[in-house]
């Protein structure tokens, strides 16, 4: 059965705009890609010592449960190089689940939508790009009005495309 899905991608080492075309290409592999939202430049957030985020996002369709996608996406950040680090530090690649379906749920692994999604300029910014009157299946607002909540000057649009 075909799932939903929107992912946050986001990178802010080495040769950023190589990583999200990595990545956007290596998650073919287990979803369809219908919609791809520009790219942003954002600074960083929670821990400020750090270079300035690549920050888009993309939709599409997948067979995998919320798990097995969370698995998946995790996959393609190892094999991208993503090496542990503190929370919210620098990576080379950062693929997050906003949406799964109109699935509400929270265990220790997986929270879905992403806890944080509605404080996250750069993640509306780039989601109202590609699907501004999607509704948060548990805020029940459309992604336009939680991003007018918040201001936006740090989120910029990036120059070149991936
Ligand atoms: P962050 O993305 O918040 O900066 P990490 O990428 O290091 O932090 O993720 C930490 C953990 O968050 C992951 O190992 C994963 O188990 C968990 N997590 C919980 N909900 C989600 C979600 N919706 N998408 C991706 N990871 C999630
Ligand atoms: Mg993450």
């Amino acid at each position: 059965m075909k799932h939903r899905v929107y992912v946050a991608l986001g990178s802010n080492l080495g040769d950023r705009w190589g990583y999200l075309s990595r990545a956007v290409e290596r998650m073919r592999a287990f979803m369809t890609v219908d919609a791809v939202s520009r790219v942003y430049e954002t600074a960083p957030w929670g821990y400020a010592d750090q270079p300035d985020f690549l920050n888009m996002v993309l939709s599409g369709e997948t067979d995998l449960s919320p798990r097995g996608l969370l698995a998946a996406l995790k996959e393609v950040e190892r094999d991208l190089g993503r090496r542990p680090t503190v929370r919210y530090g620098p990576r080379v690649i950062d693929l997050d689940i906003l949406f799964y379906d109109r699935v509400c749920t929270s265990t220790p692994e997986l929270t879905i939508p992403h806890p944080r999604l509605h404080e996250r300029a750069f993640v509306l910014v780039p989601l109202a790009d590609i699907a501004p009157d999607l509704i948060h299946p548990c805020l029940g607002r459309r992604v336009r009005d939680l991003l007018e909540m918040l201001p936006t000057e740090d989120v910029r649009p990036a120059v070149a495309s991936p």
